[in-house]
Parts: C-alpha cells; structure tokens; sequence
C-alpha cells in the first residue's frame, strides 16, 4: 500500500492543540479512545486509534528493506 495513503484518507492538523480539538470532536460524534500523533511522512498531525509506536515501527520496517 501506497504509504501516503493514510495521509490523503486521514484528516490532517497542523499542530497537537488542533489535532486534540479535533479528536474531542469525533469522540463525541462517535465514543472511541483516539490519540493524536505527528505524522513522520507529512509532518501534520493525524488521529489514529492505534498506538502511535505501531506505526513508527511500521515506518522503521520499511526502511530497513
Ligand atoms: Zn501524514
């Protein structure tokens, strides 16, 4: 899978204070834990329900290739 996929499908912030306003948000809209994490390909600041580490070990797979 493309890796900026998740980029172009997620909704993207500019900084941790925006991305926190916008998972208060969604948690409302819709009751699950999310965390916020700052995108290592973007650099914007994405919501995920995954551990954010899950992802940068993903990232560090992929570089190891
Ligand atoms: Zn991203």
């Amino acid at each position: 899978m493309n890796p900026w996929y998740v980029c172009l499908k997620k909704r993207k912030y500019p900084n941790e204070a925006e991305a926190l306003s916008g998972g208060a948000m969604q948690e409302i809209l819709n009751p699950v834990k999310l965390r916020v994490y700052q995108c290592p390909r973007c650099k914007n600041w994405h919501l995920t329900k995954r551990d954010a580490e899950g992802i940068l070990k993903h990232e560090d797979t992929n570089a190891s290739h």
